[in-house]
């Protein structure tokens, strides 16, 4: 599967726990995993899924296209976190993220290291949902 970003660039497959598959670009250091595996992972660790995140769409930046099925992607900020975005497909559940909560490249990690940095990611992204619980 290609970047969304880098047209022609396949991404690397990474296999994180619970047979999470996430591909990762080479050349921009983005990151792709679908929402189902995403969620799940969230979930276990007490974090809320993508649907509960509460983010809102930011319909003004364009953020390419899927590669699976070529839908324009949807930009999702954090109501709360400033910076912190990510992009989805509507129709194949893909979720693409190009940096991590600190702006660092999700490349060279390991595969423990890259589940750290989404957790992060999310937990930060869904800072008032963990404050209401
Ligand atoms: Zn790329
Ligand atoms: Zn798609």
């Amino acid at each position: 599967m290609d970047c969304p970003r880098c047209s022609g660039v396949e991404m690397n497959e990474v296999l994180l726990e619970q047979d999470a598959l996430v591909r990762i670009c080479e050349e921009c250091s983005s990151l792709w995993i679908d929402t189902a595996d995403l969620t799940r992972m969230l979930v276990h660790h007490n974090l809320p899924s993508i649907d509960a995140l509460g983010g809102r769409e930011n319909l003004e930046e364009a953020a390419g296209t899927c590669p699976e099925d070529m839908t324009d992607l949807t930009v999702i900020e954090s109501a709360q976190n400033d910076g912190l975005a990510f992009a989805m497909c509507e129709l194949c559940g893909g979720l693409w993220l190009s940096r991590n909560a600190e702006g660092k490249e999700f490349l060279g990690k390991k595969p423990e290291e890259i589940v750290e940095e989404l957790l992060a990611f999310f937990g930060a992204f869904a800072a008032p949902w963990r404050a209401r619980v």
